[in-house]
């Protein structure tokens, strides 16, 4: 596409560029940012809005460029410059000195449950960047000095007590904090902090005392939460007092308006790590019993506050829904009322809704339902992800879970000629993928989306949940098939994006040890796995993944250099700046944005 068109076409979008635009920068933070949304309704003019010089900005295009400066305009990239070259402003031009600071496209986040995060109960606090014991809980009191006195605090899902070192010194003393410690980080507010799906979890006395002995579901379940003296609740799969805590909070504390808050909450921490765009995954469906755990919602009202933060203007990120579809009834009738009754890529720049996963039937446990659901699935022209975590080799004799996805969408491929490659079909999170499986997928034009979520618990030494590692980067990247980073997070691994690169680029988990060795990929690939490549998952590769004239004008200012920094300095990595579709929808107030634009009019 020439540059003409593309240009062409920013600026048939621009009246809805700048809706999205001022409703964003209204969002971002109070009325000196409303302002400016106000001034927006403007005459024409050709002055770039915004231009961000003397940085070091990775392009992430095909060449590998590397510019000093980037304008945008209408909410896309205008123009780029190398060395010394200068782009021209006008009066109307925002200007932003970056000092030498690194850039980077937005980061695409191909797989994860951002959704799940924004209908958390509670002030939901992540503790995925807490590097040790007294790191977690200054986050805990630094959450509890900005809330109300008995606003609930919780973090649910996202981190592991691996990482939380009582000596930094030593990887093997991670632990929960202890009730005791709670108290005096947050001793007015009551504390919920639980690890994964399912738990365990701790409490504080604050909290302890609203939830010990309480039943919470006379009619389903009639057991009273069970909290041990020093704030833990035990967890595991079913009903633990850990989801009778859970489950307390959920009816207790959400509501339409507090859906809102927490949606915000959680773009606007997708934007401080720089995660501009994102492929929700969906949730196991809700039963509202004690069975539920934190990757349990209603699949379909739980979107609602997201779809109504983007009517109003307030969306920060941009995401792309998919509807996930587990079903014991082999006629799946809740998948084919989907097909019936939405449409897929439907939306704009900033919300659309994406394909079936990460599931499209009940996992692979019955192979005919699963190729009959993805039969369904290529039938309506909808895209389908599948996540797999098995192994050949492993306890049972039944192949693993991807050999019978790949062969199912060996088959629809057939049925449904190029539907795999047209619609980019996936297959997430393999740790045990075999080099065979993998080109037949990529025979078929499927791709791959990996993950870095063993960081955080796996261990095959002393972990049997997870006895090997992966996912196999090295073989995956050698492999030429299509393929993208992603977190997993909200549940069993963190959002963070530095932390999935760090993982992929060393091997090495949170207690410190390499348990993915040979696989490792460099940082140029993590990078581009992360950008450009996962511009393929969302179908807009010519619209987002690069810093490029004409693409959707998203980029990270970094607060070090990704390419310079130590392995432990890349898990810190943070935006000092976030901007999508040329708004500042983070700022850590490190750059001075200078003719910061009045009401021009
Ligand atoms: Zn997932």
């Amino acid at each position: 596409m020439s540059q003409d068109k593309r240009r062409q076409r920013g600026f048939s979008r621009r009246k809805f560029m700048q809706s999205a635009a001022a409703s964003a920068a209204v969002a971002t933070s109070g009325t000196m940012l409303a302002g400016q949304a106000q001034a927006k309704k403007k005459t024409p003019h050709l002055d770039a809005d915004v231009v961000l010089q003397n940085g070091r900005i990775y392009t992430m295009d095909e060449q590998g460029t590397v510019a000093s400066s980037v304008a945008i305009k209408d909410g896309r990239f205008m123009e780029i410059a190398s060395g010394r070259a200068h782009i021209r402003t006008g009066p109307r031009t925002r200007i932003i000195d970056l000092r030498g600071s690194t850039v980077v496209p937005g980061i695409i986040d191909n797989h994860n449950h951002l959704v799940l995060m924004g209908n958390r109960p509670g002030y939901h606090t992540p503790l995925e960047n807490a590097h040790s014991l007294a790191e977690a809980l200054a986050t805990i009191g630094a959450r509890a000095r900005e809330l109300p006195r008995d606003a609930w605090i919780t973090t649910i899902g996202g981190f592991h007590f691996n990482h939380f070192y009582a000596n930094p010194a030593d990887k093997t003393t991670g632990r929960f904090p202890t009730l005791a410690e709670l108290d005096l980080v947050a001793p007015n507010n009551p504390v919920f902090l639980s690890i994964s799906f399912s738990g365990p979890s701790v409490t504080n006395t604050a909290g302890r005392n609203i939830l010990n002995n309480r039943v919470v579901d006379p009619v389903n379940d009639g057991v009273p939460i069970v909290v041990g003296a020093d704030g833990s609740m035990a967890g595991g799969f079913g009903a633990t007092h850990t989801s009778r805590a859970l489950l307390y909070l959920r009816r207790t504390l959400l509501n339409s308006e507090e859906r809102r808050r927490s949606t915000l909450d959680a773009m606007r921490y997708a934007a401080s790590l720089g995660v501009t765009t994102h492929i929700d995954q969906g949730a196991f469906q809700a039963l509202d019993n004690p069975t539920d755990g934190a990757a349990h919602e209603d699949n379909f009202t739980m979107h609602f506050p997201f779809l109504e933060m983007y009517e109003q203007g307030k969306g920060l990120v941009r995401l792309r829904i998919n509807f996930l579809h587990m079903e014991m009834d082999d006629a799946t009738p809740e998948l084919v009322q989907r097909l019936k009754n939405a449409f897929p890529f439907f939306g704009g720049d900033m919300v659309k809704t994406g394909g079936i996963g990460e599931f499209i039937a009940q996992g692979t446990a019955v192979p005919g339902r699963f190729l009959e659901a993805a039969r369904k699935v290529a039938k309506a022209g909808w895209r389908a992800e599948v996540h797999s975590l098995g192994r050949r080799g492993s306890a049972t004799s039944a192949p693993p879970d991807y050999e019978l996805e790949i062969s199912a969408f060996e088959t629809v491929n057939t049925e449904f000629p190029g539907v795999v490659g047209d619609k980019r079909w996936v297959v997430a999170h393999v740790p045990g993928i075999t080099l065979e499986w993998i080109n037949k997928l990529k025979a078929i034009g499927g791709g791959l989306s990996l993950t870095g979520w063993q960081f955080l618990a796996g261990n095959p030494v002393t972990n049997p949940i997870a006895p090997y590692a992966g996912p196999p980067f090295r073989m995956i990247l050698d492999s030429g098939i299509n393929s993208g980073l992603s977190s997993d997070g909200m549940q069993i691994a963190p959002m963070n994006p530095w932390i999935h690169m760090y993982f992929a680029t060393t091997g090495i988990n949170a207690r410190g040890v390499e348990i993915n060795r040979n696989q490792q990929i460099t940082r140029q690939e993590a990078l581009r796995l992360y950008t450009r490549d996962n511009g393929w998952f969302v179908r807009e590769e010519n619209e987002l993944g690069s810093i490029e004239v004409g693409k959707l004008g998203d980029l990270v200012v970094l607060d070090r250099d990704y390419f310079a920094v130590s392995n432990e300095e890349l898990k810190r990595i943070r935006s000092v700046m976030t901007i999508v579709g040329g708004n500042i929808v983070h700022d850590a107030k490190v750059l001075r944005v200078e003719r910061e634009r009045d009401d021009e009019d």
